[in-house]
């Protein structure tokens, strides 16, 4: 047993240097691992997708050390460090070793579980009439067809799934538990949350207040969508149910007539990008020459940035089109990108990453509503001002009915998700429904006893992830209103400033990428806006829009 007294510079000493060894350990595995995915990503090839998995189980492996984490508890147990910087290290790898302090067995167990059901999810395909389906052509019928008949066949072809993965699933969240539980936390999802820096109170207090304003804004929404549709389907408002909204959970809202993709065939969009950063001070020209942007067979469909280094190596992955969403897409990803690059260098290497996935985000989705501004939409996308006023306003009603769509989805999302790892046993498939219900107020069809919930990929693949997307629009949305109110200082031409100053750029440099993870997000957030995280911004934005 360890008895002697340490001086808080020793204890500095001793961190510094288990730090150093521990970088010299990860870094190099982080990049092995970070080049095997976009290897993965960009051709398909299972070697290399094999190969990035492997190194992640390495770099759990590394976490899962007890020697090391035990004497970096004792270390805080001593009176911890005094230096700021080795302080949040020390807080940060606390939580990473942590959440890997589980038997090579158990950890193992898990992986196989999670990507079985993962390959079953994309092998998985559906029948319809007894013929296999494609999802894409599921999705089709729920946007197209005004037959109801119809409809309901495909959209229960599209919850088939749900019964095939819902006892693997409810296996994976027991072992989930079983392993939280080792670790001393109440359940997996309190778990994760804690580790990521969220609490649990915290977290569901904001999301009531998201639901408490957006509620009135919804409902008044929802009448109007619901007379449209029974005039479509040719039925009563009673008789809707989840087969007549436009995809199979209700995540969207029907989209629009509302043809903006001709502007955008016109000029490439890697123009358009380069031009919207370079209005606002940012020079993107380095991270574009990087990007793998067009499609290619066997490349990943979607999009993403990753920053491989954690310095000038940061890579985009996009498969552009010439349309108004991959415009969005573009900037979105964008938005990660000069988040990652302009975080200081000079900081440590477990501290030069964004402050929060949320955070993150946030960047990500303040440049990806761009093209759905009316002021970027006359600067970029060539309208002339009165055009772009008018489109600009019927895509702001667009945007507004969107957000409340995916706010709401997200409500039943966040709150499932807590209830399955607090109570795995309970029923819940009618949870499900009771939370469809009351957050989206779609009636749930007659009789059903099937666990449509575990339909959703993100239950299984992306556990405990959901409300990130949610915090990071609501910090989208305060970052957006301090930009404008005090950065750019309002006034009446306000909106077309928020596209063309350099001061918008400098701003997020200076107060949001540039401390990377010295601060909780929290921190992060109240040095750059002066206020906590709050639906605030967000309800008024929705509510303000004509
Ligand atoms: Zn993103």
């Amino acid at each position: 047993m360890e008895t002697a007294k340490t001086t808080v510079e020793e204890r500095e000493q001793v961190l510094s240097a288990a730090i150093g060894r521990l970088v010299v350990e990860v870094e190099p595995l982080q990049l092995q691992h970070n080049l095997a995915y976009w290897q993965a990503s960009v051709t398909g090839d299972p070697a290399a997708e094999e190969e990035a998995v492997r190194l992640e189980t390495e770099i759990r492996t590394v976490f899962s050390r007890r020697g090391e984490y035990e004497s970096l508890r004792a270390l805080a147990a001593a009176g911890g460090v005094a230096d700021p910087l080795l302080a949040r290290q020390l807080t940060l790898l606390l939580n990473a070793y942590r959440g890997q302090q589980l038997e090579p067995a158990a950890i193992a167990r898990l992986l196989r579980l999670e990507k079985r059901i993962e390959s079953r999810f994309n092998a998985f395909r559906a029948e319809l009439d007894g013929r296999p389906v494609l999802d894409n052509d599921l999705r089709r019928v729920l946007v197209e067809s005004d037959d109801s008949t119809a409809r309901r066949s495909a959209w229960e072809a599209a919850k088939q799934i749900g019964t095939e993965v819902a006892p693997e699933l409810l296996e994976l969240v027991r072992l989930r538990n079983e392993a939280a539980s080792s670790l001393g936390f109440d359940n997996y999802y309190t778990m994760h949350l804690m580790l990521d820096e969220l609490d649990e109170t915290e977290l569901f207090g904001l999301l009531d207040e998201l639901e408490r304003g957006t509620r009135p804004l919804f409902e008044g929404y929802k009448r109007g969508l619901d007379a449209r549709l029974a005039a479509r389907f040719g039925v009563a408002p009673t008789e809707l149910r989840p087969w007549h909204c436009a995809d199979s959970f209700f995540q969207e809202a029907p989209a629009v007539e509302l043809d903006l993709d001709r502007h955008f065939a016109g000029s490439p969009l890697e123009a358009l990008l380069v031009r919207s950063f370079t209005d606002i001070g940012l020079d993107v020209r380095d991270l574009l020459a990087r990007a793998d942007l067009y499609e290619r067979p066997g490349k990943n469909q979607h999009a993403f940035c990753m920053s491989m280094d954690r310095g000038d190596d940061i890579r985009v992955l996009c498969n552009l089109r010439p349309t108004q969403y991959w415009m969005g897409t573009l900037l979105h990803e964008f938005g990660h990108a000069v988040y990652d690059r302009d975080i200081d260098r000079a900081l440590p290497f477990f501290l030069r990453e964004p402050a929060h996935i949320l955070t993150t985000e946030a960047s990500a989705m303040l440049f990806g509503r761009l093209p759905k501004d009316p002021a970027w939409l006359g600067r970029h996308a060539g309208l002339p001002a009165d055009e772009a006023r008018a489109v600009g306003a019927a895509c702001a009603r667009a945007t507004r009915e969107q957000l409340l769509v995916q706010t709401r989805w997200m409500l039943v999302m966040c709150h499932m998700e807590r209830a399955l790892y607090r109570d795995p046993g309970q029923d819940l498939d009618s949870l499900w429904w009771d939370l469809v219900e009351r957050f989206q107020q779609v009636r749930r069809p007659e009789d059903r006893r099937l666990p449509d919930w575990a339909s959703k990929v993100h239950f299984s693949t992306a556990p405990v992830y959901y409300h990130n997307y949610m915090l990071g629009e609501m910090m989208a949305s305060q970052l957006q209103a301090h930009l404008r109110r005090v950065v750019l200082g309002g006034g009446p031409d306000v909106d077309g400033r928020y596209v063309s100053s350099p001061e918008v750029g400098a701003y997020l440099v200076e107060r949001l990428y540039r401390s990377g993870r010295t601060y909780d997000w929290r921190e992060t957030l109240r040095r750059a806006t002066g206020c906590e995280l709050s639906a605030a911004a967000f309800v008024e934005e929705l509510a303000t829009v004509l």
